[in-house]
């Protein structure tokens, strides 16, 4: 560990952080907290403080901290051979393994993985790969695509765009005009409280299909969505949504990107999102619990019916004009092949679906009742509180209560971190799918304690 008293200094007058308010931070007003290390669900900061880490990053060290297995096989690719591009038909043994490896793990109908990054690159490359597609299919008008409200896709021109929170638009001129957004599948907050959550399927469905009529079926190219809407809330969609809104896109033609960045590699207990709810998705994105944020690496997973097109386009056009210089870096590809058999040997899926269920159902024996607390959900290892002013009436709090960081604050005091959803009054946790349920009696207590302390 860096012995050096001066490194808070540093950080204040160097280091550019995302996502941070710069004006309180520079003030010393926002926390600020030094990493050191981690094993298992825990982390440690340079204080010597061991904090539970029940958001495991940001929802991506799903195999849990301090995994020799993954550590070792990136030394030895490191060693072997650092990097070589994948360009032109390159390729190393490493990430042509894993693409074999997801392809193995991928509904039937998929294809062909594309390795980027970030979730934000894939989803940029699935934007790119569907105007391409179109243009190929002599559809050049047909290239709008449609976000929801309360999305999180990343934070590039375009895929800040397809997110559908205020925060990641505000100042920068987004969103940008080929994004159009539709209603959120977030039953707590339907429109009308009397609505049945089947009223509210058929309501968001109804919505979309409005929207392709308003706007012309001719001049939308796809739809994305997460399985379960993550950042904007920890949202599982209500019965029947994926099913409803599956039959709408068929209908006018309109391709369905699943971004799995979250749901992928088993955090609902299932491998994919897509499989927990039975969607055809013409791409899927992955991205952190491939390779459990050991290494950056991202993919965007191509269905047949797309590749056919792909490969169409290149005959009649030469190679394809997209890439980067670290797509497939063999570090990133190393660590994926060595954390999904990690996965599969360790039964995380089941642990995510068994522990994450006990967890949530411990959150409901211990909170379920209080008043402030609106309502408490998830899906495998993700778990959400919403609070909110007054229980009977649905009255939400404010934002500027900072109701969200202000538990989220006393919970870290007790050691555990969650985290404060942008929208300010949800506490959400995402913990390692290697989570035991010791541990997931310990967040809730923890929870429990925070809550009181606050509301
Ligand atoms: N898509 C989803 C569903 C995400 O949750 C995220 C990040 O949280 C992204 C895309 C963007 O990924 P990245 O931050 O790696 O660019």
């Amino acid at each position: 560990m860096l012995k050096n008293d001066l490194l808070e200094t540093w950080d204040r007058e160097n280091f550019f952080h995302p996502s941070t308010h710069l004006a309180e931070f520079a003030r010393g007003e926002a926390p600020q907290r030094v990493i050191t290390g981690g094993k298992g669900c825990h982390i440690e900061d340079r204080e010597g403080n061991r904090l539970l880490d029940a958001f495991a990053g940001l929802y991506c060290v799903n195999a849990g901290y301090g995994r020799p297995e993954i550590a070792e096989a990136i030394a030895d690719q490191a060693r072997e051979l650092a990097y070589y591009h994948a360009y032109v038909g390159h390729g190393t043994e490493a990430s042509i393994t894993l693409a074999k490896m997801i392809l193995d793990r991928a509904p039937d109908h998929m294809s062909k993985v594309y390795f980027g990054l970030s979730g934000s690159d894939a989803n940029e490359t699935n934007i790119k790969l569907i105007w391409y597609y179109n243009n190929i299919l002599g559809r050049p008008e047909k290239k709008k695509i449609i976000s929801r409200w309360r999305g999180y896709h990343g934070s590039g021109l375009m895929t800040g765009s397809l997110t559908g929170l205020e925060l990641f638009h505000k100042k920068f001129d987004l969103p940008l005009s080929q994004v159009i957004h539709t209603e959120a599948p977030y039953y707590f907050r339907r429109p009308d409280f009397a609505m049945s959550e089947a009223d509210f399927t058929a309501h968001c469905a109804a919505e979309l299909e409005a929207l392709i009529e308003r706007e012309g079926a001719d001049t939308i190219a796809a739809f994305i969505g997460e399985p379960v809407l993550g950042t904007g809330g920890i949202v599982p969609p209500p019965a029947g949504y994926w099913e409803a809104i599956q039959a709408v896109l068929d209908r006018h033609d309109i391709l369905l990107i699943a971004d799995e960045v979250v749901t992928g590699f088993g955090r609902l207990g299932s491998m994919f999102g897509s499989e927990h709810y039975g969607l055809k998705p013409d791409l899927i994105t992955i991205a952190k619990g491939l390779t459990s944020a050991y290494a950056p690496l991202s993919g965007s997973i191509v269905s047949d019916k797309m590749w056919k097109v792909l490969e169409q386009g290149t005959d009649e056009n030469g190679p394809i004009g997209h890439g980067w210089t670290y797509s497939a870096h063999p570090i990133g590809a190393a660590a994926g092949v060595a954390n999904l058999k990690l996965i599969d040997d360790l039964g995380l899926i089941a642990n995510a679906s068994e522990t994450g269920g006990y967890f949530r159902a411990a959150m409901v024996a211990a909170l379920g009742e209080h008043a402030q607390v609106g309502e408490i959900r998830g899906e495998g290892m993700l778990c959400a509180l919403e609070f909110v002013a007054d229980r009977e009436t649905r009255q939400f709090y404010d934002p500027a209560d900072k109701v969200g960081p202000r538990i989220a604050a006393a919970l870290a005091s007790e050691g555990v971190i969650g985290r404060a959803m942008p929208q300010g009054d949800i506490l959400g946790f995402a913990p390692p799918l290697c989570l035991t349920r010791e541990e997931a009696d310990t967040i809730v207590a923890a929870t429990e304690k925070a809550v009181r302390a606050v509301l």
